[in-house]
Order: structure tokens, then sequence, then C-alpha cells
């Protein structure tokens, strides 16, 4: 491995002990391991917890991508003064190599060159145990997104199984959930201060094993209600959700309802005679600055993005990291959702309260993308989550804090909610007018139920942000679906389309909305893709980005996908589980594809929607040619043998219901922890 070079502007982080000797340390405070390759950008997860740690003063080392296979790699930087951190990277291990039909995906996108063997399956597990191995006596810390969204009882999808808690597998002393800046400061600080790692009980945003009698008195009173406010929250236990998909559904449920810091309370479940205890999340981090700057006790967005980062790989990389490639000039503004989108992990994992820059710290960085050497003047994202939610919050903090609400805007926004694109308008213009950049674009998801309401910020948009084409996340247009999705209906979508059209052409742009659908999600059925079909044939639109769902660990939409139940709701809810339902209704998304003719035929077939099939100017796609039929009549290789699934198993549609307005993006893997 390539050792600190001098031309850089920063040390990178240790990664060998050469670099420790170049800094004159003897040994690392902390040292983090992660399943992604070493970039110092903001945007890879871990190293943006390393250099945070470093800039409160810790020896921070990194191990990226180690191999796994022995315990030695692990030692490479000696034994850490205070703990290991672990964490498998940016993605889930199992979502970055496997696809939703469980094939192997061609690249990881956060490794150099993009292979795909350089890390292993449930990363987190394998890594805290190597680490354990390495140094027995050594605290070992799980974080990341991995680790945060399979912290209580899971359905695994690439397993077909409802796992433990993985802090049972990995063996790990904590687990750092949720975004980790504020509880890995905390751990860092009182372990540096004395404290074992045994003491460390309390610290919110992190979860820890107890006993079977700590929790038998948990047990014997528990919250029961909303107002049992000193009280903690019994989930079903594993062996309960593993034997019954009701105990599961109502596990989910319950689990939602502690996600706000202003409210949350610890939860408890048991796993055999062992419990994995909770804290209630870490609060957000602070706007801006912050309301005490340089106070230790307190984290704000500032501080992340003023550490000092070399922005680009660390030197011992020969091949280019496709995820960096992804990111290197693009610009976040804030983190954090409150869409509450059920299919997605980010409220989950960043949390619903919208944490934001402030306008200085994001024209600094602007400045150092400015400066970097392959820079030809193009911002390539100026966003977040979501392109449009900067300083957008409650009306007030105090409101906020008491409120248990899933999303902010579904059903339909919230009458408390801020929605002013002021600032953010602001903001676009001012990183406009910085000398040396030509573009600013907005790559990242707009949601078009907030935009529609800012129609100078949709102006804006079209006039000097979009490169010809603006993704947006309608997702479907069936209202059922929507509304298990917890997206805007339809009808929104189709404003905010007219109104950036009508923008653009007042801005002589030629230019074009991609919009960006799912199949397959729980409440969608043959009939729903087929109302999805026909609209897209209306449109003239051909979706190339088509996402068949996934069922991301511990996502709402995943508990429907393994119960069969919307857990909000307690209702049944139809689920496509098979792989092969699951491609039939992804052919009718891409109906216009000769390659998907078949499939999509056989999908009309079941949907009773023959009348579909044909050359009139209705049909969705053209019969078979005569070859083709007769093949079919000799084999008998229909519709019906190939699923095992009569016209009947399907049920039918129901009456649409009225739907809210909602989010606008869908969990693509991407490099900001998107799931
Ligand atoms: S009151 Fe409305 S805007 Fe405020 S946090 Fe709750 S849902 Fe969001």
């Amino acid at each position: 491995m390539a050792s600190v070079t001098p031309r850089y502007a920063h040390p990178f982080l240790p990664v060998t002990r050469a670099d420790l000797q170049a800094r004159g340390w003897e040994q690392c405070d902390i040292i983090i391991v992660s399943g992604d390759a070493y970039v110092d950008h903001p945007a890879f997860g871990p190293v943006l917890i390393a250099r945070f740690l470093e800039g409160r003063g810790f020896k921070v080392g990194i191990i990226p991508q180690p191999d796994w296979h022995s315990a030695e790699p692990f030692k490479a930087l000696g034994k850490p003064r205070l703990f290991f951190g672990v964490a498998a990277g940016n993605l889930d291990s199992m979502l970055n190599r496997l696809t939703a039909q469980k094939k192997n995906r061609s690249e990881d996108q956060y490794s150099p060159g993009g292979r795909t063997n350089c890390r292993p399956d449930r990363a987190s597990i394998v890594y805290a145990q190597r680490c354990r191995e390495a140094f027995p006596d050594v605290p070992v810390v799980l974080g990341g997104i991995e680790a945060s969204l399979r912290r209580i009882a899971h359905f695994d999808y690439w397993s077909e199984k409802v796992r433990r808690s993985i802090l049972f597998d990995a063996k790990a002393d904590l687990l750092v959930f949720g975004m980790g800046e504020r509880p890995i400061w905390e751990i860092a600080d009182r372990l540096h201060r004395g404290e074992r790692i045994e003491d460390l009980k309390d610290i919110r945003g992190t979860a820890h094993l107890i006993n079977d009698a700590a929790m038998k008195v948990i047990e014997a009173d528990p919250a029961k209600r909303a107002a049992d406010r000193e009280k903690v929250v019994v989930l079903p236990s594993y062996e309960e959700v593993v034997a019954d998909t009701r105990a599961f559904a109502v596990m989910s449920r319950d689990f939602q309802m502690e996600t706000n810091p202003g409210n949350a309370r610890p939860i408890v479940q048991r796993h055999g005679n062992r419990a994995i205890y909770m804290n209630p999340p870490a609060r957000p981090l602070e706007d801006g600055a912050g309301l005490r700057p340089g106070e230790t006790t307190t984290v704000a967005m500032d501080e992340l993005y003023d550490l000092k980062l070399n922005r680009v790989p660390h030197p011992m990389y020969t091949e280019r990291i496709p995820a960096y490639e992804t990111v290197k000039h693009s610009v976040v503004l804030m983190r954090g959702c409150f869409g509450g989108c059920t299919f997605c992990s980010i409220t989950e994992h960043e949390g619903r309260v919208i944490q934001s820059r402030s306008a200085q710290s994001v024209l600094r960085e602007v400045r150092e993308v400015r400066r970097m050497g392959d820079f030809r003047g193009t911002i390539t994202d100026l966003g977040g989550p979501t392109a449009n939610m900067y300083k957008l919050k409650c009306k007030s903090e105090d409101i906020e804090s008491k409120c248990r609400k899933l999303s902010c805007v579904h059903p339909g926004v919230c009458e408390n909610l801020q929605t002013d694109h002021g600032p953010l308008i602001d903001l676009m213009r001012q990183v406009r007018k910085e000398e040396g950049i030509k573009h600013v674009f907005i790559a990242s998801g707009v949601r078009y139920d907030l935009a529609e309401r800012s129609p100078e910020y949709v102006k804006e948009l079209a006039a000097h942000h979009v490169g010809g084409q603006l993704s947006v996340a309608p997702e479907h247009v069936s209202p059922r679906v929507l509304e298990k999705m917890k997206k805007p209906g339809i009808e929104s979508f189709e404003r905010f389309q007219h109104m950036f059209a009508c923008a653009s052409e007042d801005a002589g742009k030629e230019q074009y909305d991609i919009a960006y659908f799912i199949s397959g999600h729980p409440g969608s059925t043959l009939e729903d893709m087929v109302m999805l079909a026909q609209w897209l044939k209306e449109k003239g639109k051909r979706p190339r980005q088509v996402q068949d769902f996934i069922p991301t660990p511990m996502s709402v939409a995943t508990a429907m996908y393994h119960t069969g139940l919307d857990p909000l709701k307690m209702e049944p809810v139809y689920t496509a589980k098979g792989l092969r339902e699951k491609r039939l209704q992804k052919a009718l998304l891409l109906y216009w594809n000769p390659e998907h003719w078949p499939l999509a035929r056989e999908a009309l077939r079941l949907a009773g929607r023959e009348d579909l099939i044909g050359r009139g100017p209705n049909a969705l796609v053209p019969p078979e040619s005569a070859a083709e039929a007769a093949r079919l009549r000799r084999t008998g290789d229909n519709a019906e043998a190939d699923t095992g699934l009569s016209t009947n198993a399907w049920p039918r549609p129901v009456q649409p219901r009225p739907s809210g307005r909602s989010p606008g993006r869908t969990p693509r893997p991407g490099p900001r922890g998107r799931q």
C-alpha cells in the first residue's frame, strides 16, 4: 500500500503502519473498518465519521476492504487504544451484491474498478468477528446502514428468512444506528475519559444486549399506550415474529412509532434468553454552524463539511471507483427526509427532521470543488436525499417534538409544514454566481408535491439547473399502490410536469422529465401494472430506468412484502412474491421493448387483458408471430403453466381510494446511503 504523499492538501487517514510512523503515532485511538474503498470524500459515510473523530482530536486510522479470510489484515494498524468502528460501507452488503432478481450485480460501485469481490456478504458481521479475533480485549462498535437497518429482527430478502438482530451475530459491544456522529463522539469521549464499554448503556442512537433478568424487569411493566412516556416499548420477540407474520407486522408498526427523537421511547426485543435494548434515536444535527459553535457536546452540519478531506480516492488505488465518479463534483445541502416513503430507508436512517448547511458552508465547498484538477465548471448535483427540502421544517419545534406522524407529506402536505423554497432559490443563485462555475445541475430527485407549491422554484430549476433531463420519481400511477407507498397521487406529478414544461418553454429550452417507476411493490397487482403501462403509452413515455421492488431490511414495504399485511393499518395487502411474478410486472413497464413482449403478453393474459394484445391504437404489444403462436400451441408453454397461477389467482382491482401527496424519489443504490 502507498503511504502518505505530500501532493495532497491534507494527510490521508493512516492505512498502514508506515503512515502511523509518518505521523509519529504509536497507535490509533480508533480504527474504522469499512467495506468500501477509502475515498476521502464526504459522500463516503465511514470516511466522514473517521474524519469527524479526527477533527475532534482523536487519532483515527482506517482499514478499507480488508481481506476477511483471516484476522491478520485487521492487525494492519496495530491495536486501537479505544475501539474498532465497523461498517459494511455505504450500502447493505447484500443489496450491494445482488439484484431484485437475486442475481449478482455486474459492478460494485464502491470498489476500485467496480470489482465485485472486495467485501464479504453480511460484511458487518464478518468484520466485527475478525476484529474480535485480532484483539479480543478491544471494544467493537457496529455502525453504518447495514447495522442500522438490521438492528431488530428483520426480513432478509436474499435468504427469504427472518433474521435476528445483527448485534447477536456480530458479537459487537454496541451498535450505532441512524446517522452516527453524535453517538460515536459520545462513545469515543467517554471511553477516552476512562469509562468502560460495558458502562455505555445510555447513549442515544445506540443499542446493546441485555440479559434475561434485565428483560424480565422491563417485561413486567412495559409501555402499553402512547402516554406511557417513561416506560420501555417491548416489541414481539424474535421467536414470535419468526412464527407469526401478524406479530411481525405489529413489530414493524410499533418500531416505526418510536422514530421521532423528540418523543421516542427505548425499545427492547427479546431473542431467547437475551434481548436487544435500543435507546431513543440521536437528536438531529444542528443547522448551519449550530447554536454554540465550538461546543463539543453538540454537532452541527457545517462542522462536517468543513472537515479536511482531499475529495479524492486514496492514492493506493489505480482504478476508478464508480461511485466516486458520480459524486466528485456534487455538493450536499442537507440530510434527512420527512417523506416517509414506505419502500425507502432514508427517513429511518437519516431521520425525518431536515438538517441544513449554511449557505456560507455550501459556497466554501463549491470553491473547493472548483480547485479540483479535473473540474471543468459543472457542479453535477446540488441536492441531498431530495432536491428541494433545504431548510423546510415544521413550523414549531414543540409541535414537531410531540408529533407521531410518519410523514409530513402523506396523506397531503401537513398544514404545519413550512414549504418556503426561498432559501433554496437564494442558494442556487449564489452558487451560480461563483467564479468559475458554468453549470449547476440538480440531479437529486425533485419532490414535485412540494415543488408545485413554488412556481418560482420550478422556474429557476427549468431555466438554470437541468441538463436536458430532470429526474422525478412518481413510482406508480395506481392510487391504491401510491397509497401503500405513501406517495402523492399522479395528478400532482402531472401538474408539476405541466409547470416544468411551461417553465422550460419560457426559458427557451428543450428539456424533459425522466420519470422513475417501481414494479412489484406491495399493493401492486398485474391490473395496476396494466394501468401504469396504459398511462405510459398515453403519455408517450418509455421508461428506461425501471426498478423492480427490493424488500430492503426493516422498511414498512418490506413488512408488507413478508407478511401480506399493511402494518400501519393491519389490513391485507397483495404482494407479488415469486421472482416470476416480479418479472411479469416489470415486463409491463417495459411493454414497448420487443425483448419483453413475450412476458408482457403473458402478463396481459393473466390479467384478463388480451384486448391489449394486437395492432390497434390501444394495444400495448403486438400478437405473437405465426411461428411463435404455433410453438406455444405445440408445447403448451403458456402463462398458467409457467406461473402455476390461474387468472383467478390475481386479485381484482378495487375502487381507487383518494391519495394524498408524498415524496418524489426512489431508493436506488447511490453514494449517499440511499437504499
Ligand atoms: S406536525 Fe406536520 S409538519 Fe410538524 S412534524 Fe408533524 S407531520 Fe411534520
